[in-house]
C-alpha cells in the first residue's frame, strides 16, 4: 500500500523517522509543497530552498514532487492521486508550522485519510522538557542539564531512495535555483547534497570543531560549523550531529552541544507561547521609545545597506546582503544596534532577517532577536548594550572580516557614524528607566 511522505524541514534521507514510516509497508510518494509564503523569500534563500531540492531529487532517481501550493491541497491531491490513506510528516512547533499541519490533517480526514506526525526537526520534542512539576524551564541553563538528561535515541538508518514512488512536479526548480547568482559564494560555503552535508560535517568534527570553544566569537577565523542552514532545511537531524559530537571528549564538543540545547531552548519557548513570535516575552521598554517616521525609515536602510559608518555593523550587514549569511557575533552587535542605538523595534530587524538569512529559522531568528533586546526568555539584560566599536577590537582585532566586507573602510568615501554611540545608549537606558517605573505604577 503507497503512503504519502510530505516532505517539510526534513530534506534528507538519513536518520529521517517520517519517510522511513511511511515506507514501512511499501513504496512512499513523497511531495513538498512550494507554498505563497515562499514567494516572500529573497531571491537568494529561494534559490537555495531550489538547489537543496533539487539535490533530494537527484538522490532519489528524480522521484521526489515539489509543487506549487499551499499544503492542504498539495498533499491531498498526491494522496489522491496514489490512493494512499496516510500520509507521514514530521510535527512541526511554530505557529506557521502547526497551522499548516493542522490544515493538512483537516483536508485529509474530509477526505477519509489521515496525517500522522512523526518524530521533529529538534534533539527533544518541543514541550517535552519539563520541570518535575510538569511546568516550563524559563532559564536556560537548568533547560539545558534537563535536555541532556532527557536524551535522544540514536540516528535512524538510512531510507532507501528506491523506495519511493514518482510524483510529477510543476515547480521547475533549475529555474528557481537560478535566482541565486550562479558564481555565489555560498556555492562553495553551503554544500546542498546531503552527502556533502554529511561529509562537511565529519570533516569538521576531525578539524575545526577542535577550535570551537576559543574561536566562536571570532568572525574572523571562520572556525564555526556551518551548520545552520542545513539544520534549517533538514539536511541533517540534530541527533545525527549530537551522535558524533558525543564521540569527541573536550570542551568544544560540550560548547556546540549547547548550542544545540538552545535551538531546542528556543523552539520549546515558541511552541508554549506562540505569541512570542511577534510580541516581546517581557515588555521592557515604553511603546513611545521607538522612534517612527520617514527619519527612523532612512536609518533602518542605512542600517540594512551597511552604510551606518560603524564597521562591524555596516561589514555584518554588507555580508547578510552578499551571501546570505552572518556569524553569530556580529548578528548579536547589528542587532543591538538597530534596537538601542537607533530606537527601533526588534521586529523590524526580524523581519528584514527573515527575508534575508539562508539559515533562517523562525524560532531562532524571532528569539535570538528578543535576546539581544532584552525582551526574551533568559535574555541578556536590556542594559547590556552592545558597543560596536569596542566588539570590533575584541572580535575582529587584526580588522581582517572589516576589511573583507567594508574595502573603503580606511578612505574618505566611508561614512562617518551616523550616531554617538554614548549619547544613544544614554537614551536608550533613560528609556528603559522609564519603562520599569510606569510598569511598577501600573
Ligand atoms: P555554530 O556556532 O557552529 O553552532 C552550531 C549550531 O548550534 C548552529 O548551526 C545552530 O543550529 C545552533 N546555534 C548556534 N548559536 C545559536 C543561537 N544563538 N541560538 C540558537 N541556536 C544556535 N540561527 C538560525 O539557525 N536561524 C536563524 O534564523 C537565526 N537568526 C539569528 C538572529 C539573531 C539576531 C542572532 C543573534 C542569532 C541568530 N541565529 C539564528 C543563531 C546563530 O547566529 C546561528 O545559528 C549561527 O550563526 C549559525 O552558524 P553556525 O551553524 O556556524 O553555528
Amino acid at each position: 500500500m503507497t503512503s504519502v511522505w510530505w516532505i517539510r524541514r526534513d530534506a534528507r534521507l538519513a536518520d529521517n523517522p517520517a519517510l522511513l514510516a511511511a515506507q514501512e509497508d511499501g513504496p512512499a510518494a513523497a511531495v513538498f509543497a512550494w507554498s505563497r509564503g515562499v514567494h516572500l523569500w529573497s531571491g537568494r534563500r529561494r534559490a537555495h530552498l531550489a538547489r537543496v531540492l533539487w539535490s533530494l531529487r537527484e538522490d532519489t532517481g528524480g522521484a521526489i514532487g515539489v509543487r506549487q501550493g499551499e499544503a492542504e491541497d498539495v498533499v491531498l491531491a498526491v494522496a489522491r492521486e496514489h490512493d494512499a490513506r496516510v500520509v507521514f510528516a514530521a510535527r512541526e512547533a511554530s505557529p506557521a508550522g502547526v497551522r499548516a499541519q493542522e490544515a493538512v490533517a483537516a483536508a485529509l480526514e474530509a477526505d477519509g485519510r489521515e496525517l500522522r506526525l512523526v518524530g521533529t526537526p529538534y534533539a527533544v520534542a518541543p514541550g517535552r522538557v519539563v520541570k518535575g512539576d510538569g511546568t516550563e524551564y524559563k532559564v536556560f541553563t537548568p533547560f539545558s542539564h534537563a535536555w541532556r538528561e532527557h536524551g535522544w535515541p540514536a540516528p535512524a538508518e538510512r531510507a532507501d531512495p528506491a523506495g519511493l514512488a514518482p510524483v510529477d512536479s510543476d515547480i521547475d526548480l533549475d529555474q528557481e535555483a537560478a535566482h541565486g547568482d550562479a558564481d555565489d559564494l555560498l556555492v562553495e560555503r553551503h554544500e546542498f547534497r546531503e552527502s556533502r552535508v554529511l561529509d562537511a560535517w565529519d570533516e569538521y568534527v576531525g578539524g575545526d570543531l577542535a577550535r570551537y570553544a576559543e574561536e566562536r566569537d571570532r568572525p574572523d577565523l571562520d572556525s564555526t560549523s556551518h551548520l545552520s542552514a542545513p539544520l534549517a532545511y533538514g539536511q541533517i537531524h540534530p541527533r545525527t550531529v549530537l551522535a558524533a559530537t558525543a564521540r569527541v571528549r573536550g570542551d568544544a564538543a560540550r560548547k556546540l552541544e549547547s548550542e544545540l540545547a538552545w535551538r531546542d531552548f528556543h523552539a520549546d519557548v515558541l511552541f508554549r507561547h506562540p505569541h512570542a513570535q511577534h510580541e516581546s516575552l517581557t515588555a521592557v521598554m515604553p511603546e513611545d521609545a521607538w522612534v517612527t517616521g520617514r527619519d527612523a525609515d532612512e536609518a533602518f536602510m542605512a542600517w540594512r545597506d551597511g552604510r551606518t559608518g560603524f564597521p562591524l555593523v555596516d561589514a555584518g550587514m554588507r555580508q547578510l546582503a552578499a551571501t546570505g549569511t552572518m556569524h553569530n557575533r556580529v548578528r548579536m552587535v547589528v542587532a543591538s544596534f538597530l534596537v538601542k542605538d537607533l530606537h527601533q523595534p526588534w521586529q523590524r530587524g526580524a523581519d528584514y532577517f527573515r527575508r534575508a538569512l539562508l539559515d533562517y529559522d523562525h524560532a531562532q531568528n524571532q528569539l535570538n532577536w528578543q535576546w539581544v533586546a532584552g525582551t526574551g526568555r533568559d535574555a541578556a539584560p536590556f542594559f547590556r548594550v552592545f558597543n560596536p566599536s569596542a566588539q570590533a577590537d575584541r572580535y575582529d582585532p587584526d580588522r581582517r572580516y572589516v576589511e573583507r566586507w567594508v574595502a573603503e573602510v580606511d578612505t574618505p568615501t566611508y561614512p562617518a557614524p551616523m550616531v554617538d554611540h554614548a549619547t544613544e545608549r544614554a537614551v536608550a537606558l533613560a528609556d528603559l528607566k522609564r519603562g520599569k517605573a510606569t510598569r511598577a505604577s501600573s
